[in-house]
């Protein structure tokens, strides 16, 4: 099992060299980030006991299972699902320094009151529905340049980017327009000047799409199944807050 994921690893890294090179993007420019749902603390331990160090939850309740066993091994922890109101207490208990799925403006004030409190700050992505998908979260790409100018002025809060979920499809180049929608996002928001906003992280790309969206300028890559094999679930059970 430790063999298939230091091989799996490769395989990954030498994909987003190849799509770095063919985008003529320097490698250094993409973070590879582990989406470790459904994956044992032990396995995700080998992952990062072998240079590995961005790893995500989807959901709060395995980053709780998951924290003891793996607080004593160096990584740093973003969160990528839909976060209700009431746990953001625990995001913050358990070290998420990232918060990449923040979409509506109640979950920043929210978050901004709670680390207030606490006297924290924290990162956070703009997440986008670029896909138009009814199942998938994300603020509407017409509505993100507002969310981001609010969230802007909670001082807590410390916007780096955009994250989006491409269309799920085996057609390239309708994913592609997803990705071209969160870029051409980033852009906009960059020349509004915002203060207290950065727009240098688009996190965007999976195990299947990954080189597309490199070729459209992600610096995240948010990689499951090719690195830690196939899930028992389908996907749309892990971006379902009701469960
Ligand atoms: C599971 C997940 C991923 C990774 O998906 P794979 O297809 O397994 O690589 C990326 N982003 C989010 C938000 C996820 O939930």
């Amino acid at each position: 099992m430790k063999e298939d994921i230091l091989h799996n690893l490769k395989v990954i890294n030498t994909r987003i060299q190849n799509a770095c090179e063919k985008a003529g993007r320097n490698s250094d420019e993409v973070k590879l980030l582990l989406a470790t749902k459904t994956v044992p603390a032990e396995r995700i331990k080998i992952a990062l006991e072998n240079g590995q160090t961005l790893i995500a939850e989807n959901k709060v309740q395995e980053l709780k299972e998951k924290y003891e066993d793996l607080k004593e091994t160096l990584h740093n922890n973003h969160f990528i699902g839909h976060l209700q109101t009431n746990k953001i207490k625990d995001i913050l208990k358990y070290d998420v320094t990232c918060l990449q799925s923040l979409d509506r403006l109640e979950l920043a004030e929210k978050l901004h009151q709670r680390l207030s409190a606490e006297n924290k700050t924290l990162e956070v992505l703009i997440q986008v529905n670029t896909s138009n998908e009814e199942s998938k979260f994300g603020i509407n790409p017409n509505e993100a340049i507002e969310l981001t100018r609010k969230v802007s002025e909670f001082s807590t809060l410390r916007i780096k980017g955009l994250m989006t979920i491409g269309l799920f499809s085996a057609e390239t180049e309708k994913v592609r327009l997803c990705f071209k929608i969160l870029k051409k996002l980033q852009q906009e928001i960059i020349r509004e000047n915002i203060p207290n906003v950065e727009m240098n992280e688009l996190s965007m790309g999976m195990s299947g799409d990954l080189e597309t969206a490199i070729e459209e300028g992600a610096t995240i890559v948010r990689v499951g199944t090719a690195v830690f094999g196939a899930r028992i679930y389908p996907d749309s059970y892990y971006w379902n807050e009701e469960k």
